[in-house]
Formats: C-alpha cells, structure tokens, sequence
C-alpha cells in the first residue's frame, strides 16, 4: 500500500491523518514484523485493520547462502508459500554505475567528464584493463563442491556484512526478484527453467528489501545502498507493480533514484512507458548477441521485439543529466564472443550515450553454454572500447553459492546439487 492508499483507509475509519504516517514509518523505515511491533497503536484501529484485512509484516527469511565472497543468497518466502532469491553484496557487482564498484566509478567519471559516446574513445583505449578484469582472469571458474556447508544458521550470517568500512562503503547492493520465476525462456539462464510462477505484489517487492535491511542491519538513508532489479523474473512483465515498488522505495525506503537500475530483457513498449515514469531507477537492457538470428536463439523473445524496435526504443529513451543507458552482454564461449560479434555490437550502439557490462557465463546444471576464457573477454571488452564505447567486466558474486547472474532458481536443492 503506498501512502495515498493507506491514507485513504485510515481516513475512512475515523482516525487521524498523523496514522497514516505513523503506520507508514513503521513499515518502511523501523521494518516491524506485525502490528503488535508498533507499541504506540491503539488496540482499536489494529482491530479495525485486521477486520480490514491489512496485514503488516516482512517477507519471512527461509534460508541463506553465504559466498567465500560475503555475497549472501536469501531465500525469501511470501505468505502463499511461494518463494523468491533476493542477493546482498556487500561490495556491488562490479557492474552499475552507483552501486560503488570500480566499474561503476570509472563508468560515473566517465559520465562528469562527458566522455561517454565517440569522444569517450580516446579516454578509454588508454585505461589500463580494470582491477576487475584482472581478477576475472584469475577467478575460479568452478563452485565449490560443498555447497551445502554454506546453508548457514541465521545467527551466523546476520550482520556479517555489517557496515563496510573505507573504500566499500557505498558498494553495498541488493539484488532483488520481481516474479516468482520467469516467462522470458532466455536460453542462458538458470531461473527460465522454472517458468513464470507468479507476478510479486509492490508490496512482496519492496519487503524483500526491507527483510533483507534489517537482516544486514543497515538503514537508508545514513546507509548508502544500492539497489538492482536484476534478480528474478522480469520487471517490464510485472510493471505497474514495478514502478509501484520503485517509487514505495525512493519516498517511504529512502533509496535514491539514482542508486536504483531496473534491468529488462527488452519489453519494447514498457521501455517507451518507462521514460515518461515520474520515479524512473536508471535502465538497463539485456542485449546478449550482436545480431537478430543470434538474439533469437538465445533470447526467443526477440521474435517479439527484434533489436531494430529495441534500438530505437532506447535512441528515443530520454535520458536525464549524467545518465546512460546500460547494455548487458552475457558472454557464451564460442557463440556470441567472438571479435566480429563485438564490433556489431560496437555499430549497433554507435553514438548512444549508453555503457556495456560484459557478464562471463556463469555456469549452472542444464545450461549447455561454456564461460569463455578472460582473453576472449579482454578480447570482445577492447574492441568496444576502440570502437569509443565504456565497456566494463561484471565481476561474478557469490558463483559458489549460485548466486550470481542467472543463477537465481528459487531452489534448495540447487545448493547441494553436484557440481555441473
Ligand atoms: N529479466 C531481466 C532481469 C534479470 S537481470 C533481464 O533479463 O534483464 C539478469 C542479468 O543476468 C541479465 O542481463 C541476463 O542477461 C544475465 N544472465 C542471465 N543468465 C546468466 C548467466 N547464466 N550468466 C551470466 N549472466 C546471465
């Protein structure tokens, strides 16, 4: 419920407008668990909000995965027994621009210094490859056999990431899911094998993230917290629950807009609805292969909405000062990584004020696509670069504990399955 609504309810059961806002901050801000966590309530309006059927309460924790890297894969059940992953890391993903990464901050310079676009060549060609690339080339490309020791109590992980210090400070980020499932069938990725189960309500929306808040014991604004809409399912197929949650984020939450990227697999007419959105996180789009025949193999929604209608629609997508579009790009071994895929992508966003973030596969049971080796990434990311596009090296979290990039599968049973 968003103020207006509540309002509207408090309103029309006699009580006096400071309810309203009494209830909100409850909910939002101190993060109550039910009406009985909000002391100064009278008993009578928590008797008029059952009768009402207004439930307070955050999404209920079933279980965590803790990474080598901190990342922390939280499964989070809805009142139906449906469930969703939502993912804290405690450093960023090394990809959004505002979550504190290093890419991100290259990508934010890039942007103050107006270098994005043709001109932006000459800056980046000289960049020495970033700390994030160098340790892709070393990463371990395999899990962990022992995924099941990292099913942790959940006295074990609460807090554990608890306030960085230095220069992580403003990195953390939370990963969130806007469907239980997904219907986009992209042919990489772990949570389209569970199809689309249900829609999340703005409400189960914004509560994965304030369970997850409170969990890590950290609260916007004092807490610089980013926010990706990169977890399950995708949000331009849920939307009007999306921008709901959105704006339930930036105005009761405290998250600011620009800390906050929604990424979508290319629902090209949400992606024109979106730029005339009063509250709008940054954009991202899920581009994945440099041609139509390639997208459509990959990505079968392509049929749909081919790149041509994708690539006008983010041309004409209006974009505020020091803002970018950003471009996904799964690298599959051998399929899409390839030097000439590179400079298709490099002619398909000629000119645009937009950035990559090149995503190594990560691997997962039923995926059939191969990681590509860190010369082929360095490879396709220099090309793009030469070429005058800011192309940046996504660095995986939490791969050990299927926490990564489209390794969301609402499962238990996936951190113990056998090693793929
Ligand atoms: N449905 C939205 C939101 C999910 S974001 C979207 O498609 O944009 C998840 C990101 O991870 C997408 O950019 C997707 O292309 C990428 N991804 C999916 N599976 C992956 C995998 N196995 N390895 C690496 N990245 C993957």
């Amino acid at each position: 419920m968003d103020r207006a609504e509540l309002g509207a309810l408090v309103d029309s059961v006699g009580e006096p407008a400071y309810r309203t806002r009494q209830l909100m901050d409850a909910v939002y801000r101190q993060r109550v668990e039910s009406v009985e966590g909000i002391s100064t309530l009278p008993q009578e309006l928590r008797e008029t909000l059952a009768e009402k059927g207004v439930s307070i309460g955050l999404p209920r924790i079933e279980q965590r995965f803790v990474s080598q890297d901190g990342t922390v894969r939280y499964l989070i059940a809805m009142t139906d027994g449906q469930s969703v992953e939502t993912v804290w890391m405690p450093e960023g993903d090394g990809g959004e621009a505002g979550d504190g990464s290093e890419a991100g901050e290259q990508a934010e310079r890039f942007a103050e210094s107006g270098s994005f676009g043709a001109s932006g060549a000459k800056a980046l060609s000289a960049a020495e490859p970033t700390a994030a690339l160098k340790r892709c080339a070393t990463q371990k490309q395999r899990p962990s056999k022992k995924h099941n020791d990292r099913s942790m109590d959940p006295s074990q992980a609460r807090g554990l990431n608890h306030k960085p210090q230095g220069q992580n400070q403003d990195r953390s980020t939370i990963c969130i899911s806007s469907q239980v499932g997904c219907a986009v069938d992209c042919q990489f990725c772990l949570t389209a094998l569970l199809g689309v189960k249900r829609n999340l309500t703005a409400g189960e929306i914004v509560g994965q993230v304030c369970a997850v808040l409170k969990d890590q014991e950290v609260s916007p604004p004092e807490d610089r917290i980013n926010l990706v809409f990169m977890g399950m399912g995708e949000p331009f197929l849920n939307y009007e629950n999306f921008v709901k949650a959105a704006r339930l984020l930036v105005e009761e939450v405290g998250i600011a807009e620009r800390r906050m990227t929604v990424s979508t697999a290319g629902i090209v007419p949400r992606i024109h609805d979106f730029g005339g959105e009063r509250v709008r996180p940054k954009l991202a789009i899920s581009l994945n292969a440099s041609n139509d025949e390639l997208r459509t193999r990959l990505m079968p929604l392509n049929k749909k909405w081919n790149l041509e209608g994708l690539m006008a629609a983010a041309r004409a997508y209006p974009l505020r000062t020091r803002e970018w579009i950003t471009f996904e790009y799964v690298l599959l071994g051998g399929v899409n990584d390839g030097p000439e895929n590179a400079k298709e992508v490099a002619e398909l966003l000629r000119g645009m004020r937009c950035k990559v973030n090149l995503i190594a596969l990560n691997p997962g049971p039923g995926i059939e696509f191969t990681t590509p080796g860190a010369e082929r990434v360095t490879e396709f990311q220099t090309i793009l670069r030469a070429a005058g596009i800011p192309a940046f090296v996504r660095r995986p979290r939490g791969r050990d504990i299927y926490a990564a990039c489209g390794q969301l599968k609402r499962t238990v049973e996936i951190a113990t399955a056998p090693e793929p």
